[in-house]
């Protein structure tokens, strides 16, 4: 009989392609949920809170009102036009909608941005610790990932002089975030301002200014988009999205801001990749960016009592020091003092404790003594979670 095993020849490339671990721990804590254990949930980057209802209701009467089929590439022409009165609004710049391209969440613009750039003898520099898709596209795009630091004695907040330094005549893409995952870090504008002047003498340089987080600052901070550079508008591709600020992270649903030499590439990928987002969905966002923004308001509130409860909690513990979180939802305490390793204290915390918690080492090499708690749970559950982890400490 003929020998019938499979022999499937996969790419090289996927070796390349890395993952996001806090999914590994979501299914792990999922799993001790499943087998009766009482677990307490830190690990998860999605807000607790359900999408507000006239959202929902949005979402439910496209269906109804019969949206059922494909609609532009790009995004339905009304949803991008409130995409750039929202940023109008929230940024004071003037945006033109057919540079927005609406895409299923936060995720395909990194993924379209890399790819548009990366490739064998490329270079693309990327924040570590810093979202571990960016390390692993660019990787898998072929190009060299080239990381820079976000340190905890600067708040983690990049270093433009760092940053500038690592340019080279191969670099074509450079990726920020801020406010960031997972540190929480916020880059004040002095630091920005002088990255834009840097990149003025790196004409070949295009910037990924990831601003997911961009209505999720505290104590006062505020949020500068990279939009508020005329000088560097055609070579920015500022990414931002419906999933953290209105709670819809199932959804699927984020855009992008390109730069007109951008625009076609990028509409073309998502022809080639997804058609486009589903048409409810980007009814119920129309809905999210023109409706009441009351929601938005409360829910960052809730917020920053957790982050100032966390941040507090989390400095009591023997062995752990936790800077000031300014953004996201998320803390990144150095763990260093208590011996154990990101990973060891992930594992224990989760297994004797109940605590999720991500490793600092899921966030590149560079994260190395920190943990991720997100505070993206009620405070009775936080206060709980930390008094679990001081007795096992
Ligand atoms: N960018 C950052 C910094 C994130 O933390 C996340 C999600 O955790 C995303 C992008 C992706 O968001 P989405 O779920 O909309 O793809």
């Amino acid at each position: 009989m003929a020998d019938t095993t499979t022999t499937l020849k996969f790419a090289q490339s996927l070796s390349r392609l890395g993952t996001e671990s806090a999914f590994v721990v979501l299914a792990r804590a999922g799993q001790l949920a499943a087998e009766g254990r009482d677990i307490i949930n830190l690990g998860i980057g999605q807000p607790d809170f359900s999408t507000p209802d006239h959202i929902v209701e949005a979402g439910i009467k496209a269906l109804r009102d019969g949206h059922h089929g494909y609609t532009p590439a790009n995004g339905i022409p009304a949803l991008r036009e409130a995409v750039a009165a929202d940023l109008n609004r929230r940024h004071g710049v003037e945006v033109n909608p057919d540079h927005v391209v609406v895409v299923p969440g936060g995720k395909p613009t990194m993924f379209f941005a890399v790819m548009m750039f990366g490739e064998a003898g490329a270079e693309i520099m990327y924040p570590n610790p810093g979202f571990p898709i960016y390390e692993s596209v660019i990787k898998y795009s072929g190009a060299t990932a080239v990381p820079y630091a976000l340190e905890e004695k600067n708040g983690f907040a990049f270093s433009a002089e760092d940053v500038l330094s690592k340019i080279t005549e191969r670099t074509r893409l450079i990726i920020i975030n801020s406010p960031a995952n997972p540190t929480g870090g916020v880059t004040p504008k002095e630091e920005i301002d002088k990255l834009v002047k840097g990149l003025l003498d790196h004409p070949h340089v295009a910037l990924m200014s990831d601003e997911i987080y961009s209505q999720m600052l505290y104590g006062g901070r505020e949020h500068v988009s990279l939009l508020q550079y005329p000088e560097i508008r055609d070579r920015l591709i500022m990414l931002d999205g419906w999933s953290k600020t209105y709670a819809m992270t199932g959804w699927r649903l984020g855009y992008a801001v390109w730069p007109e030499a951008a625009v076609d590439h990028v509409t073309r990928l998502c022809i080639n990749d997804h058609s486009c987002v589903n048409a409810a969905t980007q009814y119920a966002g129309l809905a999210a960016l023109t409706g009441p923004q009351d929601a938005v308001r409360d829910m960052v509130a809730q917020f920053d009592k957790r982050r100032e409860a966390i941040v507090g909690l989390l400095n009591d513990l023997p062995g752990v020091r936790c800077a000031d979180a300014g953004g996201a939802f998320y803390a990144f305490p150095n763990i260093e003092g208590t011996g154990l390793t990101s990973m060891e204290a992930q594992n224990r915390f989760l297994d004797e404790a109940g605590v999720a918690t991500v490793a600092g080492t899921s966030f590149g090499a560079w994260g190395e003594g920190y943990l991720r708690f997100s505070y993206a749970n009620s405070l009775e559950n936080i206060e709980e979670a930390i008094s679990r982890i001081a007795k096992l400490l």
